[in-house]
């Protein structure tokens, strides 16, 4: 069995899995080409049975087999992305600037969407600049073949033979040609990467031409963005979250965004504004998320931030799209820097995994992933070796907890 771990994006989950070893590679490129048109042949079978029209069936005979896209599949990093990094290549300079143009531009739009959905134009803004640098690169991977490849490869077979299906179903709606459904090698299309499944579901006509078309028309990509939030349970009049400064000797097993308390009961417990104002006396839901451990920023986050999690899972993401649209907002930067922190091995992060597993601090599978169960159970180490309980694997803490290993 293959390694496998669940993210979402634009809504639909994708399951992105370890590679099952060296077999797939030694696959002769003849028995490929024969096993893909076979397989196309079931694909078309599943296509007519699920009622779709023959002239959208069709495009299925241009699909060609994409092993480029299967390599994307495949790769595995051999370093985690630190957050730090992570925030430095997607809020730039340019994406806020090129956002503050693009919400004056669409600002007439934006106000009615804001009013017709609840979402506030700069987050719409920062989801586009996020997905697609506003529209500038959409990606130009043909779908149809993207997906077929996907769903004949065994990995993931059944979740891209339903987006493929989708496709399907999207250029029978919409009368569309198959060349025109480009986008990313996961099958992700228009400004927003919305898969064909949010495409379909939350694609709306945004300038009212009959058509929802996420390629050619910014009005339709920020509509449907609105209307996918919205549905994804976007709370009007609330933000996403906000930096916070924590007291001195913080009881950092408080954080992780699995549990919460009121804004109220962070107050007490002594968390501040970053500025040091005081936080407001609310009873609003908050959840406390440190991404780069004591060193760096920690954030309050509300409602609205597990609705971006809807969007993408990723707690990088989610505060990359909220802290994009502050910034468009004209918000000014984090007060506590990003700390410079070294890249870290993911065969580490296995080690570490199986050793607070060994020591009974179960964290699950040694995936490689800082997952939430993870840094919990780093957290709850870290607190029965007197260190600060942050869940962030600093080198020093995965030096003490690997030499352990070694020792015993
Ligand atoms: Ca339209």
């Amino acid at each position: 069995m293959s390694k496998c771990r669940f993210s979402v994006v634009a809504g639909v989950t994708l399951l992105a899995c370890a590679p099952k070893g060296h077999a797939d590679e030694s696959t002769n490129s003849d028995a490929q080409a024969l096993s893909f048109q076979r397989c196309l042949g079931n694909l078309t079978r599943s296509a007519e049975q699920a009622g779709i029209a023959p002239v959208a069936i069709a495009s299925l005979k241009h699909a060609r087999h994409l092993p480029k896209v299967l390599g994307y599949d495949r790769k595995q990093p051999e370093f985690l992305e630190t957050f730090s990094t992570y925030m430095h290549k997607r809020v730039t300079s340019w994406r806020i600037n090129k956002g503050k143009e693009m919400l004056k531009r669409h600002q007439p739009l934006l106000t009615t969407l804001a009013a017709e959905y609840g979402v506030a134009p700069q987050y719409l803004v920062a989801f586009w600049g996020l997905e697609t640098n506003y529209g500038a690169y959409k990606g130009k991977i043909p779908t149809i073949s993207a997906l077929a490849t996907l769903a004949c490869d065994p990995r993931r077979s059944a979740f891209f033979e339903r987006e493929l299906l989708q496709a399907l179903r999207l250029i029978q709606r919409e009368g569309l040609t198959h060349e025109q459904l480009q986008g990313s090698w996961a099958g992700a299309l228009g400004h927003t990467q919305f898969m064909p499944t949010a495409y379909l579901r939350y694609g709306k006509d945004g300038d009212n031409d009959g058509k929802a078309d996420l390629w050619g028309s910014e009005a339709d990509a920020l509509t449907s963005a609105a209307n996918f939030l919205r549905a994804l349970g976007w709370r009007a009049g609330e933000r996403w979250g906000r930096e916070v400064a924590l007291p001195p000797d913080f009881a950092y097993q408080l954080a992780g965004k699995e549990q919460s308390r009121s804004v109220s009961q962070w107050r007490e417990l002594g968390v501040r504004q970053a500025n040091g104002s005081q936080l407001p006396d609310s009873q609003m839901s908050a959840s406390l998320v440190i991404p780069t451990g004591h060193q760096g920023p920690a954030f309050l986050v509300y409602h609205n931030f597990g609705v971006i999690l809807g969007w993408n899972n990723s707690e990088a993401y989610a505060i990359a799209v909220g802290h994009l649209a502050d910034r468009i907002a004209g918000t000014p930067p984090l007060v506590r820097p990003l700390p410079e922190l070294a890249p870290i091995n993911i065969n580490d992060i296995k080690a570490m995994q199986r050793e607070l597993n060994r020591l009974g601090f179960g964290v699950g599978e040694a995936d490689g992933i800082m997952g939430p169960a993870t840094r919990s159970g780093l957290r709850a180490w870290q607190a029965s070796e007197k260190l600060v309980a942050d869940g962030y694997p600093h080198p020093e803490v995965l030096q003490q907890l690997l030499h352990n290993h070694k020792a015993s």
